[in-house]
């Protein structure tokens, strides 16, 4: 480490997230490897360390000979500003080489208000932002994660997209950016390859239109070898997947502080408004003893004291008891603690529950989301206030005295009586405690309230988002509903849930407004403390584009969608039936008890559909 990097590290918060050196990081020989990428987290070290995605990648490539990855996470701006004065140009962990000098820079994009943290990095690298101004001798900016499948507000600045799972299309990627760089070939040959690769979208060999109105219209291949529509990977064989059983170990606290073992995945509870739920379908499970094989792997190689068994509802894991049961058996010895994300309100996860507070005991979390019986049916949460009574009534009788119930408001049909009901359930719970003999000084009923937002993909993708100014009437209605000792209410800021909505359904158009957004200053727009509203609109209107366009539209079925040409696997036309069914207030049952509702996606992608044997 030179002088003037110490000098910098002694100048700024958190100096451990920029030196790299942990255990099981990896650094190869630069000059022995011939294909250099990084791994690009758009927000700071200790959450992107507890990004699994980032260590199942890292491990794949670092497993090949030919290829290396290093890690690079977005500088807190006091960091940025000693970079600057100092001219030192973003730099990866590993090596501390400077990120332009990678063959590719490889962004995960988990959440629309990361995005302008990604022109953030490239200013802050000396690469240039738009990928039309990049050629052969700059790094190949590329991107994955949930938001790329809405990859639209992004186009301008990202090479190409890698639509899904990640596995098997990295080495895809990195076999062909091999062969072409053997032969170097030019950027654009490089593209036009990229498109034969399954799951890859190339923005550059699209063209978008709009009409006379300015309203979008379409997206088309500009080449007639270019596929039309691009459908999402998934990895079929979860037990065979690469797993990395020697992950890196954050230096600094991470925000998850443990390690993470994906159980399965995929869910098809059906939520209406639940993105993942459909880009990550169909379900896929791993057998116990895979689970318990990296387990095992983990606690040898991270001394961390806590194992959670992750995925996207773990109490719906076939298996999951018997693997809470075995990991107990095998690590609680060693202060190894057992946890899951959050349970569903349903007395199987009381036995869970029991099972995994045997080291430790963390408060329980439901997902109610909506306050009235109507509005779960609506949006098809497939969870009854009776269900979550007996479970809390279950909980608070073994002890628990912290509950955690999510909710949101302005879901589509939502009436005040709902939003109502939401007071009116976290009341309840809060009565329950005391019946339960809960003490008054530690019962601790907490709802926290987020805003709907209308998610490409999903069953609501048509839905406008509720107008701000009625979020906000209905976040000071709850507030004064939920004015009681030991009920606690926390709420988004609706402003941040308005911007989000409108990246999450935004077109290529959208693009200039971040790099307007980027030079008026907004970064970290996660951080309550960083995000400005104010910044925001005025870089919509230097960029002459009204946000609300795209927040509040009412899509019709047949209107053209700035995502239409992304496929998550699931038909049109079945979103359409459970867009009507949710109107009327029907519910659809989990395809995994058997029933299948015909999503599409099984066909589409030849795979055998995941039976969980009986009533889920
Ligand atoms: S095709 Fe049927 S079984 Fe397969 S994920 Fe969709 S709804 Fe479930």
């Amino acid at each position: 480490m030179n002088a003037q990097f110490e000098h910098i590290l002694s100048q700024v918060k958190k100096p451990a997230r920029y030196t790299g050196g942990e255990w099981n990081s990896i650094r190869k020989d630069w000059d022995q490897t011939e294909i250099k990428t990084v791994f690009a987290f758009p927000d700071v070290y200790e959450v992107g360390m507890s990004h699994l995605g980032l260590h199942i990648l890292y491990n794949i490539v670092n497993n090949r000979q030919d290829a290396l990855m290093e890690r690079v996470f977005a500088p807190w701006p006091d960091m940025a500003e000693q970079m600057r004065e100092h001219n030192l140009p973003l730099f990866a962990l590993e090596s501390q080489r400077p990120i332009k000098q990678f063959d590719l820079i490889a962004f995960t994009l988990q959440y629309e208000m990361s995005f302008t943290n990604i022109l953030y990095m490239l200013d802050l690298a000396d690469i240039p932002l738009l990928s039309r101004d990049r050629n052969k001798d700059h790094p190949l900016v590329i991107a994955g994660g949930p938001c790329a499948f809405n990859p639209e507000p992004l186009a301008d600045y990202i090479d190409l997209f890698a639509i899904g799972e990640g596995e098997d299309v990295i080495n895809e990627l990195l076999d062909l950016l091999l062969a072409e760089k053997q032969k170097r070939h030019k950027k654009d040959e490089f593209l036009r390859r990229a498109v034969e690769i399954n799951g890859i979208y190339v923005p550059s060999l699209y063209e978008a239109s709009y009409d006379v109105n300015g309203v979008f219209s379409g997206l088309r291949p500009t080449h007639p070898d270019v596929p039309q529509r691009i459908t999402k990977r998934v990895i079929k064989d979860l037990d065979a997947a690469p797993f990395p059983l020697k992950p890196v170990v954050p230096i600094t606290a991470a925000v998850h502080d443990r390690m993470m073992i994906e159980v399965f995945r995929g869910c098809t509870r059906g939520c209406r408004f639940c993105q993942a739920g459909i880009i990550y379908r169909p379900v896929r499970e791993k057998k116990p003893e895979t689970v318990l094989r990296q387990a095992a792997g983990l606690v040898k190689n991270t001394g961390f004291d806590e194992i959670s068994l992750t995925s996207l509802s773990s109490s719906d894991y076939t298996p999951i008891l018997q693997v809470i049961r075995a990991l107990g058996k095998e690590h609680a010895g060693r202060g190894v603690n057992v946890s899951l994300p959050s349970l569903r309100a349903d007395h199987f996860s009381m036995e869970l529950a029991k099972e995994v507070q045997k080291v430790r005991r963390s408060s329980l979390t439901f997902a109610p989301e909506a306050g009235t019986q109507r509005l779960r049916d609506v949006i098809n949460k497939g969870v009854t206030e009776g269900d979550l009574m007996e479970t809390v009534g279950a909980a608070f009788k073994e002890g628990w005295q912290a509950v955690k119930l999510y909710f949101m408001i302005g879901l589509p049909t939502e009436t005040d009586d709902d939003v109502a009901g939401i007071a009116q359930l976290a009341r309840k719970v809060l009565k329950l405690g005391r019946q339960n003999g809960v003490s008054p000084r530690r019962l601790k009923v907490t709802a926290s309230v987020a805003s709907f937002i209308p998610k490409p993909h999903t069953v609501f993708q048509w839905e406008p988002q509720e107008r701000l100014e009625n979020l906000r009437l209905k976040q000071e209605a709850l507030l004064s509903q939920t004015r009681e000792r030991g009920l606690a209410l926390n709420y988004h800021d609706a402003d941040l849930s308005f911007i989000e909505a409108v990246f999450a359904r935004g077109d290529r158009r959208l693009g200039s407004v971040l790099a307007k957004a980027v030079t008026l200053g907004c970064i970290f727009d996660g951080w309550s403390e960083h995000f400005d509203i104010d910044l925001w609109l005025e870089a919509f209107n230097q960029a002459g584009i009204d946000p609300a366009a795209y927040a509040y539209r009412r899509y019709n079925y047949e209107d053209p969608l700035p995502w239409d040409h992304i496929d998550a696997g699931v038909s049109k036309q079945y979103l359409i039936l459970e867009h009507k069914r949710a109107l009327a207030g029907t519910v659809t049952p989990d395809c995994r008890s058997g029933d299948c509702p015909g999503c599409g996606l099984c066909p589409t992608l030849e795979i055998e559909p995941f039976y969980a044997g009986g009533e889920l």
